[in-house]
Formats: structure tokens, C-alpha cells, sequence
């Protein structure tokens, strides 16, 4: 089984300081105000910057957040809409060379965020009041409130990466 939540990130998380006691609600919340953050943050961004520890730049970060939150707030419809509970996981990596997040221009990532966060708090919502519980191929069962946390967590990491890519770069 992969790791995944507190048990691989520590609590708080031994890098961008995300607190795993927040109610599933809460984390709803901090999702929500993502979208204002990663625009503050790539003010000025060409996307060329780089961290030598970071594989990705900032625009590969806000792209693969958007995925993400796609991606999760699609499985928890699924449960909820079919009744299908078992969802495969994907590769980041792949994704990633097959969306060209590096030619993706940086206003239209920041779209394509802003629709994501709103789509995925819409059913990590709904998904909660119905009491969904995927059953992910590498992590086993992940109730919705897991999703609930795990997915802002991923967010909150990787605009903490971008503030480090943006440091390095100065
Ligand atoms: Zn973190």
C-alpha cells in the first residue's frame, strides 16, 4: 500500500506546515482560497524558474494541482452518480508529459484552477453529506473526508513549492 496523509508527511507536514486535524469542511475552506494564492504567487513568473530540488516549475505545480483536484472530484462523482467506487490512481509524471504543462500559459492554468477548485469543492461536498468511500488502487480505502483533507494538503504543498522555486530564482 503507498503512503499517503500525516503517516508520509508528518503533522503538521514536515514542509509547508499543513495541519491534518482540520475538519474536512475546514480544508474545504483552504481550497477554496487557493486559487487567490497561486495567482498572487506567479505575479511576475515567467514559468522558466526552477528549484534545483524540484523536479517542476511553477506552472507544472498549479497545473498538476488542477489535475488532481480533477481528477479526485471525479472519482468521488462517480461513487456518488454510479454507485463506482474503485478508482486506479494515475502518474503525475505521465500526466504531466502528456498535458504539455510546460507550454501551458500561465493565465490559462490559473483559469483552468479556478474551475477545478470550484468542481472539486462541489463534490467533496456532496460527497461528504453522502458518506463516499473510494476504494484508490494504491492507497486501499479513502473515505470522503480524507480526500476532503489529502487533496487541499497537495495544493497547499506545492504552492509552498512555488514559493521556494521563486525564492531560488531571485
Ligand atoms: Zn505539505
Amino acid at each position: 500500500m503507498e503512503r499517503w496523509g500525516a503517516d508520509l508527511y508528518g503533522d503538521p507536514c514536515d514542509g509547508c506546515g499543513y495541519r491534518w486535524s482540520l475538519t474536512p469542511h475546514e480544508a474545504i475552506r483552504v481550497l477554496e482560497g487557493l486559487p487567490d494564492r497561486f495567482r498572487e504567487l506567479l505575479k511576475g513568473c515567467t514559468g522558466d524558474e526552477r528549484h534545483p530540488d524540484l523536479a517542476w516549475g511553477p506552472i507544472e505545480y498549479v497545473c498538476h494541482v488542477t489535475d488532481n483536484l480533477r481528477i479526485w472530484a471525479e472519482g468521488l462523482a462517480g461513487a456518488r452518480l454510479s454507485g463506482e467506487v474503485h478508482v486506479p490512481g494515475y502518474d503525475p509524471d505521465l500526466l504531466a508529459q502528456a498535458r504539455r504543462y510546460h507550454r501551458i500559459a500561465p493565465a490559462a492554468a490559473l483559469w483552468s484552477l479556478e474551475r477545478a477548485a470550484t468542481a472539486w469543492s462541489d463534490s467533496v461536498t456532496a460527497a461528504l453529506a453522502d458518506g463516499v468511500v473510494l476504494q484508490h488502487a494504491a492507497r486501499g480505502a479513502q473515505r470522503a473526508e480524507d480526500v476532503a483533507r489529502n487533496n487541499p494538503h497537495d495544493a497547499y504543498h506545492h504552492a509552498w513549492d512555488i514559493e521556494r522555486i521563486i525564492a531560488s530564482a531571485r
